[in-house]
């Protein structure tokens, strides 16, 4: 008999007793501080953004509208619940038809979604917390970038909604986070998500494999660290190389070697198998079926991938 990994929707239906589904939402004016020269320009060497791309900034609704943790006015803050709310709207209503939920989680998924003024955050979170049959909010964002203002409005809305932050940790060697031009150090997340702890707040933590120079023993230190920082919901991703990007670059000049899909989903096994039991998993795989992927081409097709896993996971007892 196969043990079944603790997904974070057995999680969301333990605990509000219906389907919940994450609704993910792109908010204009948001950024981050790995892109706009604050820590550093151009972002992450896997993440295509306006600095890397100016075209992506062109095609913008606010278009030139970038906020930050210092900005003392936000001019567009209506135009940004407006968004919000019309893209709720359509998502949930898909998600209503075509997978039966009953329940949504707002989740602020592009850039760093802590990154603005806290007045401009609360307006925002508190209105997605009003749309109907919300039951709370998964908050991504950058570990260098989140205020004691925030964290302390987090932690009032978590005594009485389901607050989710999560962050991007990648890895815990620093020569890593140097190599993909993070910006942060990995002293720095483990600081920040024991402080999210601390709040009583609920973290999700994301860990890519495949990383420049990393081997398998790295990746599997990358997760066991994570876990031992009491993380409470992880999500595993292989890198890949996306147009307009420093690492299609560097994959172009022969400098970069993205991860087998044998690597990667025995690496995966073994992460699991670590993982504690408490601990649910969000994602497993990759699923980019669009004419950005450079490589790898097995990243494509997710079903396929979540086959091989599940093949693999079955000579270990284990089934997602
Ligand atoms: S932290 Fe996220 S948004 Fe910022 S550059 Fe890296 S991947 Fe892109």
């Amino acid at each position: 008999m196969r043990e079944q990994i603790f997904t974070f929707g057995q999680y969301l239906h333990r605990k509000f007793g219906a389907k919940v589904s994450k609704v993910p939402v792109s908010i204009s004016g948001f950024t981050c501080p790995n892109i706009d020269g604050t820590v550093a320009k151009g972002g992450c060497t896997f993440c295509e953004n306006d600095s890397f791309s100016p075209s992506l900034d062109r095609a913008r609704e606010l278009k030139g509208f970038f906020l930050n943790l210092q900005s003392t006015q936000n001019p567009h803050l209506d135009k940004q619940i407006q968004q919000l709310e019309w893209q709720f709207d359509a998502l949930s209503k898909r998600l209503r038809e075509e997978n039966s939920a009953q329940k949504f989680m707002v989740y602020f998924q592009s850039f760093t979604n802590t990154y603005a003024p806290f007045e401009t955050l609360k307006a925002l979170y508190d209105k997605a917390l009003s749309f109907d049959n919300v039951i709370g909010l998964s908050i991504g964002t950058r570990s260098d970038s989140i205020s004691d203002e925030t964290f302390e409005y987090l932690y009032e809305l978590s005594q009485k909604t389901e607050i989710w932050v999560e962050f991007g940790i990648q890895s815990i060697y620093d020569k890593t986070l140097e190599r993909i031009n993070r910006g942060h150090n990995s002293a720095n997340v483990k600081e920040t998500i024991i402080k999210a702890k601390s709040y009583g707040l609920n973290v999700c933590g994301h860990l890519i494999f495949g990383l420049p120079g990393e081997s398998k023993e790295m990746m599997l230190e990358t997760a066991k660290a994570a876990y031992g920082l009491g993380i409470d919901s992880v999500k595993y991703h292989p890198l890949y190389v996306v147009k307009r990007t420093a690492l299609a670059n560097e994959y172009a000049r022969g400098e970069f070697e993205p991860i087998s899909e044998e690597l990667y989903v025995d690496v995966l096994k073994e992460a699991l198998l670590l993982k504690p039991s408490n601990v649910s998993v969000q994602r497993v795989s990759a699923g980019i079926d669009d004419e950005t992927l450079i490589a790898p081409s097995w990243c494509r097709d997710k079903n396929t991938q979540l086959r091989v896993i599940n093949d693999a996971l079955c000579s270990v007892g284990l089934k997602y």
